[in-house]
């Protein structure tokens, strides 16, 4: 069984999570943590468990997501995976940063490349990658079946979606993507966004003012 541990990083608040089972092998998702302190604690929470990170993932490549890459790599040596459709975010990421007024590193070059229907294997758990564009073009989500919960991103959250007037955004694409991809799993699943407070799919399909049928 999965255990998902969140952390909140950054100046954007960003939801970080550490996903693990009995085998103690973890991922790291989302890594923000971008000065010593919350890297501190995520490096600290990760030895208390007694954990041993096997892989990195970028739910996208924006760069509040991405700020923490560089430490992780440098830490744990594990290799970094995401949608290749991304990858030009993460080699702007500098650029960005300033932009966007975040501290952040130059995330390493990703190590693997995920698409619609991988599936992402970790001590004895599995997860899917979906691929929902529309907040970015190479958003994912990874979908825990067997556990019933899903990690988000910046695809879904509680009552609001990812924006759209970042390059490469959609809001037609990525509302196709969530009603036809997500709004189809059982109501329970529950959903663990990108940032801001957990919620399921059934709470979304019943309330999520951008889901309702106009
Ligand atoms: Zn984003």
């Amino acid at each position: 069984m999965i255990t998902v541990q969140s952390f909140v990083f950054s100046e954007f608040q960003v939801n970080t999570y550490v996903l693990y089972d009995e085998s103690k092998q973890c991922i790291i998702i989302d890594p923000g943590c971008n000065n010593p302190r919350q890297q501190a604690e995520l490096t600290g929470f990760i030895s208390a468990q007694e954990l041993k990170p096997v892989r990195m993932i970028n739910t996208h490549g924006h760069i509040d997501h991405v700020a923490g890459d560089s430490f992780v790599k440098r830490t744990y040596d594990i290799p970094l995976a995401m949608h290749e459709k991304d990858v030009f975010l993460l080699e702007k990421a500098l650029h960005f940063a300033e932009l966007f007024d975040i501290f952040a590193e130059q995330p390493p070059v990703p190590d693997q490349i995920l698409k619609e229907g991988d599936e992402v294997h970790f001590g004895n758990s599995v997860l899917s990658v979906f691929h929902i564009p529309g907040h970015s073009p190479g958003s994912i989500v990874l979908y825990a079946g067997k556990d019933a919960f899903l990690i988000a991103g910046d695809v879904l959250f509680k009552g609001s979606i990812g924006r759209c007037d970042l390059p490469g955004g959609n809001h037609e694409t990525l509302i196709k993507g969530i009603t036809g991809k997500l709004m189809i799993l059982p109501r329970e699943t529950v959903v663990y966004p990108g940032h801001g407070p957990v919620t399921t799919i059934g709470h979304e399909y019943d309330t999520n003012p951008f889901l309702q049928a106009k």
